[in-house]
């Protein structure tokens, strides 16, 4: 579904990306975990084509949409605008409008479909930015710290919502530190360190995987 091989990348020198390759496959929930700093966002921002890498290839199967870690709402567009905003620039509104309905509807945000972003809690903010990148029909959705600034039952309320969005096809990359969140969401966990992968984990097969990733923190 997506493949990255031998990605490298430096910062005025400093290597942030030292020879990434890894194989996400379709459905897969592949947490990208690592200390601020360790090029999670560099990576995702790679994979999204947001940033050259230096060398090595990124091959993808399909759409990819990127989730940005401030969300990036419009705020002067109330929700539904945010929403409907880039699919009507080329597609059919009438369409638009019925998708973006529905989304709002399975993500538990008809009732703020006429609110402006500074009306909304951060959770809501958050499920609006998902909203928005469902609107493009995404094969794969990158995600970046998408818990970040949220309780710990509004972080619940995301597992349980990015999950639901998995179970319909598509692939998620979800970069965050929080090992807590990654590790209940994910289904994989790659750990990112010194630009290298120094784990690359299946979670079924461990009982305590905080505790395992810890000691390569
Ligand atoms: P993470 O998301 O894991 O916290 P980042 O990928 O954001 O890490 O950043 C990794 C390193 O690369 C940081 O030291 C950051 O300052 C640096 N960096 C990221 N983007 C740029 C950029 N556009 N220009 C210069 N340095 C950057
Ligand atoms: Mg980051």
């Amino acid at each position: 579904m997506l493949r990255v091989s031998n990605i490298h990348k430096s910062f005025n020198g400093v290597k942030i990306l030292d020879g990434i390759t890894v194989d996400i496959s379709k459905s897969e929930i592949f947490g990208l975990a690592g200390p601020s700093g360790s090029g999670k966002s560099t990576l995702l921002r790679c994979i999204q084509d947001l940033e050259k890498p230096d060398c090595g290839m990124i091959e993808r199967n399909g759409k990819t949409c990127f989730m940005f870690q401030d969300f990036q709402l419009f705020p002067h567009m109330t929700v539904v605008e945010n929403l409907l905003y880039a699919p009507n620039l080329t597609g059919e509104k009438n369409k638009n409008e019925q998708r973006a309905n529905t989304i709002l509807m399975d993500l538990g945000l008809e009732s703020k479909k006429y609110a402006y972003p500074q009306e909304l809690s951060g959770g809501q903010k958050q499920r609006v930015a998902l909203a928005r990148s469902l609107m493009i029909n995404p094969d794969i959705l990158l995600c970046d710290e998408p818990t970040s600034g949220l309780d710990v039952a509004t972080t619940m309320d995301v597992v349980l919502l990015l999950k639901s969005v998995c179970e319909t096809g598509v692939t998620m990359v979800i970069a965050s530190h929080d090992l807590d969140f990654l590790t209940k969401i994910s289904d994989r966990i790659v750990l990112l360190k010194n630009g290298k992968i120094v784990v690359d984990m299946n979670m079924s097969k461990y009982d305590d995987p905080i505790n395992y990733l810890r000691k390569y923190y």
